[in-house]
């Protein structure tokens, strides 16, 4: 590799807002035969809003969301933001919460007054033993919806559901499209339910979803895929993903994501925009063809 022509191409790709570590990404890419992606903030805005609330007899709307606001006050989850951000919107008295507790694959909890409240997925409800089988229907329409349904118990029974969605980013299509043509396997990697990440990638050219992941479990993931031969390329913005961004062959942050995120990728996308993906495989594939 003449290092004229490696330097040409790191150029080419941060006019463009790809910016390429090292010769070593750069001659990576060629190879790469597939690309693994976290869902939120990377295939989506990472903004997430509330679009609904679902309560059962005994709650209203207005207690399950100023409940669950006051609990995720002290979280620094996407999904907390949203239901903190909804709370404020209907103008609810913010609730002091004491013995506040999270698990970041799960969801978090606090104690409200004197009530329990737990905010977060049906794993979590499953470990405190929560039968949620009455909002199953309202959870599993939104999770149908693309969105994330959060679920919400009080003193140990279910209390409501909020349904949460996240857009895509408005490139993401296409951006996927680019990847298939130039002849990837795209897989989406998230800690979302099933339901709702299929629901997301029926829209989009993903060829495979791993759903349900916890946060530890995503460099496991692409381990996994490289112990079957497969040269991957992991694409992610969150503290979550940086494991995963080191384990895989290239690593490529989002320039919108965290910073750990960045000092751990290869790769990243200044605006966060994923046809960058696509831009530096072409990239790295005619420089290196050129150097031959
Ligand atoms: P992703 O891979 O989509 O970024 P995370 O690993 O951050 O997802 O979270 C996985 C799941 O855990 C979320 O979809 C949500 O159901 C639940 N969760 C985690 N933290 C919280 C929280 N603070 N409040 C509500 N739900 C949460
Ligand atoms: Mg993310």
């Amino acid at each position: 590799a003449t290092p004229m022509s490696i330097m040409v191409g790191i150029g080419r790709g941060a006019r463009s807002g790809v910016l390429i570590r090292d010769a070593a990404a750069l001659e990576t890419l060629q190879n790469i035969d597939t690309v693994v992606v976290d869902k939120t903030g990377t295939l989506t805005e990472g903004r997430p809003g509330l679009r609904g609330v679902t309560v059962l007899p005994g709650f209203s709307e207005d207690e399950v969301l100023g409940l669950a606001a006051a609990v995720e006050t002290a979280s620094e989850h996407p999904l907390a933001r949203a239901i903190v951000e909804a709370a404020a919107a209907r103008g609810l008295p913010r609730a002091r919460a004491d013995e506040f507790g999270s698990d970041p694959g799960l969801g978090a909890w606090a104690r409200i007054d004197a009530r329990r409240v737990l905010v977060g997925n049906r794993q979590l409800m499953r470990q405190r033993q929560i039968d949620v089988d009455a909002c199953e229907a309202a959870a599993d329409a939104a999770r149908g919806n693309a969105q994330t349904a959060v679920l919400v118990a009080v003193d140990d029974r279910v209390a409501g559901v909020l349904a949460i969605a996240d857009a895509l980013k408005p490139t993401t299509a296409e951006a996927l499209r680019a990847l298939r043509e130039a002849g990837l396997r795209v897989i989406m990697l998230t800690g979302d339910n099933r339901r709702t990440a299929d629901a997301i990638a029926g829209s989009l050219a993903i060829d495979e979803v791993i759903a349900d992941l916890l946060p530890a479990d995503k460099a496991g993931a692409v381990k996994k895929l490289q112990g079957e031969g497969r040269r991957v390329a992991m694409a992610g913005d969150g503290v979550n993903d940086a494991p995963a961004l080191a384990t895989a062959d290239v690593g490529i942050a989002m320039g919108t994501g965290t910073d750990i995120a960045m000092q751990a990728a290869g790769v990243t996308l200044l605006s966060g925009d994923l046809r960058g993906i696509a831009t530096a495989v072409r990239l790295s594939r005619a420089t290196m063809r050129n150097i031959r």
